[in-house]
């Protein structure tokens, strides 16, 4: 897109009505892809309780109602399955409270070590009226994840809630699985290269700080004349973490609103007549990381020599800068995704 197409979508922008809603029920979790765009792993906490779920669930139903449409709620994190107790609980919670069916749970299908187990909590949910599985595998989660586990939690699964019910993305690694954890470095790079190659993956997040070296970089100019208005505008897709941060759908970390005194509609409502004061969506809907990093520059930031990979490797890049330095802390957070491995 160039400058003036750019700058004539955002003039015209207007915020969708979030109709797609993902709440992050931990940032825990078993892996530590290099591609996590949220930045999850094992060291990483925040729990999401089951009042917040529905009290997030009920006013995201709200919303999408007083606008004449259905919510959907997908369930993942982090990984959902980490606490099992509590991730029936918000299920169970949810339709007793007559909110909006489950339309995806996702994970990564490490807790599958056992047929048995793995039927009754599939069975389980379903029961509770799960709509779909989303079971994720590819280079990535195959360090972590054994393909047995996947392709278990795969079948029960497809038995369980029939195979138009099961999505496994994605299909050609499970059946073609790399083992990158033998694989020694410069085969894992060349690996991880052929699987960005095969299915796009936004550079935020971990992925911005482990895959984008492994990428062609170039100069920020390379960025400018872009801008953000689908991403965090128009996608009509957010997600909630644990501590209820709303963020755009792709872009964990942006922090739209917190939600506990107000509700997601309240922010809703508020973003929709006010984002041009939200400092970090005013100047993507504008110009993209390249706008962010204009207004960064004026805070101290520096380029990185090296270039980016991406606009949203120099977006990442920049937040970080921002959050280390404690800047607009109401819409760059939490911790957990601008945290830097141990
Ligand atoms: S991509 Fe998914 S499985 Fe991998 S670390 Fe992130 S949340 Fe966990
Ligand atoms: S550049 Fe930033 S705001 Fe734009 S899509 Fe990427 S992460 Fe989101």
């Amino acid at each position: 897109m160039g400058t003036r197409e750019a700058a004539e979508s955002e003039g015209a922008a207007e915020l969708a009505v979030w109709e797609f809603a993902g709440l992050l029920l931990t940032y825990w979790c078993n892996a530590r892809c290099a591609f996590c765009y949220v930045n999850c792993g094992p060291e990483r906490g925040g729990e999401m309780r089951v009042e917040t779920a529905l009290a997030l669930w009920r006013s995201l139903d709200e919303l999408a109602a007083a606008h004449g449409k259905t919510m959907r709620i997908h369930l993942s994190g982090g990984e959902p399955f980490h606490d099992w107790v509590r991730l029936v609980s918000i299920v169970r919670a949810a339709r007793a409270a007559g909110l909006t069916p489950v339309d995806k749970v996702e994970t990564n299908a490490f807790w599958a070590t056992d047929d048995g187990v793995t039927r009754s909590r599939l069975e389980l949910l379903d029961a509770l009226g799960v709509r779909r599985l989303v079971v994720s595998t590819d280079v990535f989660h195959q360090e972590f994840v054994p393909p047995e586990r996947v392709r278990r939690c795969v079948e029960i699964g497809r038995a369980v809630f029939g195979s138009g019910r099961v999505i496994v993305r994605w299909w050609d690694f499970l059946q073609n699985p790399v083992e990158a954890g033998r694989l020694d470095s410069a085969e894992r790079a060349r690996a991880f290269r052929a699987a960005l190659a095969r299915h796009k993956d936004r550079l935020a997040g971990r992925a911005a700080e482990q895959l984008a070296p492994l990428l062609e970089c170039r100069p920020a100019e390379a960025f400018a004349g872009q801008n953000c208005v689908k991403e965090v505008l128009q996608s009509q897709h957010v997600h909630v973490d644990p501590y209820a941060h709303v963020f755009p759908g792709t872009c964990a970390g942006i922090i739209l609103g917190r939600a506990g005194e107000r509700t997601v509609a309240d922010i809703w409502q508020e973003l929709r007549a006010h984002w041009r004061e939200h400092a970090v969506v005013a100047a993507v809907a504008a110009g993209g990381s390249y706008e962010l990093l204009q207004r960064a520059k004026a805070l101290g930031y520096e380029e990185r020599p090296g270039g980016y990979a991406s606009k949203c490797h120099l977006c990442t890049h920049v937040r970080r800068f921002l959050f280390e330095r404690g800047v607009w802390p109401e819409f760059i957070g939490p911790g957990e995704c601008y945290a830097t491995e141990l």
